[in-house]
């Protein structure tokens, strides 16, 4: 298949796409390496050690990585280099360093005389469904938990971006990885989503990507009953407080929608302000976001680049044309940009809104793209209405110079995880996920390493002579 480079509409490179052959022989490969092989059979340190291996892969080649995954997906060079590539090789690091803790047995001493140990144990084969936003990034969180816990695994990355991860597997191979242990596996979801994840052999699916395709592969995974995980799309809201640090929430604002051209599943595209403030706010914000220089992914001075592909575009364009009609007031943006630079690109100018119906479709449904609906309330009760008006729980941010009163507020807010005062902060340290239709499980921490295994009970009766009522029910 073609791979192409969004920035300039040019071929970037051609890949090899696997068929159901393909997926037949990746799913024996890791069914083999985890039922016989040597993945399930290497000791936690040694485990750690290909763990720290793929790490030091990653940063080794992190400038070539940081180019390759800006070549594909048109981030600016400047988010690749700083955020996608580090943060990934972070991630195998944190996993190999806590796998052994978070591993750990657990024993419970029961009252009526019987001891429990509770295992954490590996589900087996794991399916990983990546998205194209973060494609290196998302890709190294799934298999650093997914090996560090002791499964094997079948990437599958977008159709759009499969550059770095196929970088990854070579990283993976000259770690040494025992051949079954990772699987890479190229082509569209609807070419090869069902046989994957509807197949009897394959344990578990973590996925994330849009709740459309979420409901599918939810589908295809319940003829076996599979433990599945969703990471899916948002409709997340900023929400500026009357007594916020205006320039601040401005500039935090601006990052929670502007980066990575607005293609993150944690965007806020709502930004609902306090009336007292608004009119300072969406003066600077509007202005800002003017400024806001767009270039191709490889330019160092680029803050925004191109959105993924030509359909993603339109799609983003048809929202616009729409919120139009339904009453929306364009402050800025609505429109590709004319600069004859980046004419060959699928570039979009930064978007802001005002004025938006609740009940209109922008307001509601997920854009990926640059567009914020920057909308007013008026005392907190509206605010947390609006906020939690959505189908999506999946983020939110609180501007305030209250912090505590911020994350008071917070625990009200439907969503699975809410910022004050910051936005985007991802840890390795704490989990990630959202609620309602943006999904279920977490992903890092400790809670989201646990999700890639499953719960083992061992309980023996320790009572004297191993009599307790229930083996002497029917005793005779
Ligand atoms: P998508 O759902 O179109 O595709 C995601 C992955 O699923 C791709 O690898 C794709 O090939 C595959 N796929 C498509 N159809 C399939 C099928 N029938 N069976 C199996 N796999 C199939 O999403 P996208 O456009 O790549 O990414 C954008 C979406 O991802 C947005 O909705 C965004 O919010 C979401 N996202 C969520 C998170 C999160 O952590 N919650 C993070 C990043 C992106």
């Amino acid at each position: 298949m073609k791979v192409i480079n969004p920035s300039t509409g040019e071929v970037l490179a051609d890949v090899a796409v696997s068929g159901a052959k393909d997926v037949e022989l990746a799913i024996k490969s890791a069914r083999a390496a985890f039922d016989s092989g040597p993945w399930s059979k290497i000791s936690l340190a040694e485990r750690k050690n290909y763990l720290q291996k793929i790490a030091h892969g990653l940063l080794d080649k992190a400038q070539a990585l940081a180019e390759l995954e800006t070549l594909n997906t048109g981030k600016p060079i400047k988010e690749s280099i700083f955020m996608d590539i580090p943060s990934a090789a972070k991630t195998f690091e944190y996993f190999a360093d806590h796998l052994e803790e978070y591993l750990a047995e657990e024993k419970i001493t029961i009252p009526a005389g019987a001891e429990s140990r509770l295992l954490r144990q590996p589900h087996g084969v794991v399916v990983l469904i990546v998205p194209w936003n973060y494609p290196l990034l998302i890709a190294s969180w799934k298999l650093a938990q997914a090996l560090a816990a002791g499964n094997t695994v079948i990437l599958k990355p977008s159709s759009l971006t499969p550059l770095t991860a196929l970088e990854l597997g070579k990283i993976i191979q000259e770690a040494g990885l025992p051949i079954g242990a990772v699987n890479i596996v190229n082509a569209s979801g609807e070419a090869v989503g069902e046989q994957l994840c509807a197949d009897k052999r394959v344990d578990m699916i973590s996925f994330t990507g849009s709740s459309e395709v979420g409901k599918k592969i939810l589908s295809y995974s319940s003829k076996y009953v599979k433990k599945t995980i969703m990471e899916l799309g948002g409709k997340s809201a900023g929400i500026v407080l009357a007594d916020a640090d205006l320039e601040l929430a401005v500039n935090g604002s601006l990052c929670s929608i502007f980066l990575n051209q607005g293609q993150m599943c944690t965007a806020m595209s709502r930004i609902l302000v306090a009336k007292e403030v608004y009119d300072d706010f969406i003066k600077d914000f509007t202005a800002k976001a003017q400024r806001i220089k767009l270039g191709k992914g490889m330019d160092y001075e680029a803050q925004m680049g191109p959105l993924i592909s030509d359909g993603q575009r339109k799609q983003v364009l048809k929202f616009v044309e729409s919120a139009k009609k339904e009453g929306a007031k364009i402050l800025c943006g609505g429109k590709i940009p004319s600069d004859a630079q980046l004419k060959d690109g699928f570039f979009f100018e930064p978007t802001v809104l005002a004025d938006v119906p609740v009940d209109a479709e922008i307001f509601q449904q997920e854009v990926f793209g640059p567009v914020v609906c920057v909308n007013k309330f008026s005392g907190v009760e509206e605010a947390m209405a609006l906020a939690n008006s959505s189908d999506f729980a999946l983020a939110n941010v609180i501007w305030t110079k209250d912090a505590a009163a911020g994350a008071k507020m917070a625990e009200r807010v439907n969503s699975g995880v809410s910022w004050v005062n910051t936005y985007g902060m991802f840890y390795n340290e704490v989990p990630f996920g959202g609620f309602k239709q943006s999904g279920f499980g977490k992903e890092l921490g400790r809670e989201g390493f646990l999700e890639y295994t499953r719960l083992k009970n061992i309980i023996v009766d320790k009572t004297e002579g191993a009599k307790p009522l229930v083996n002497y029910w029917y005793g005779f």
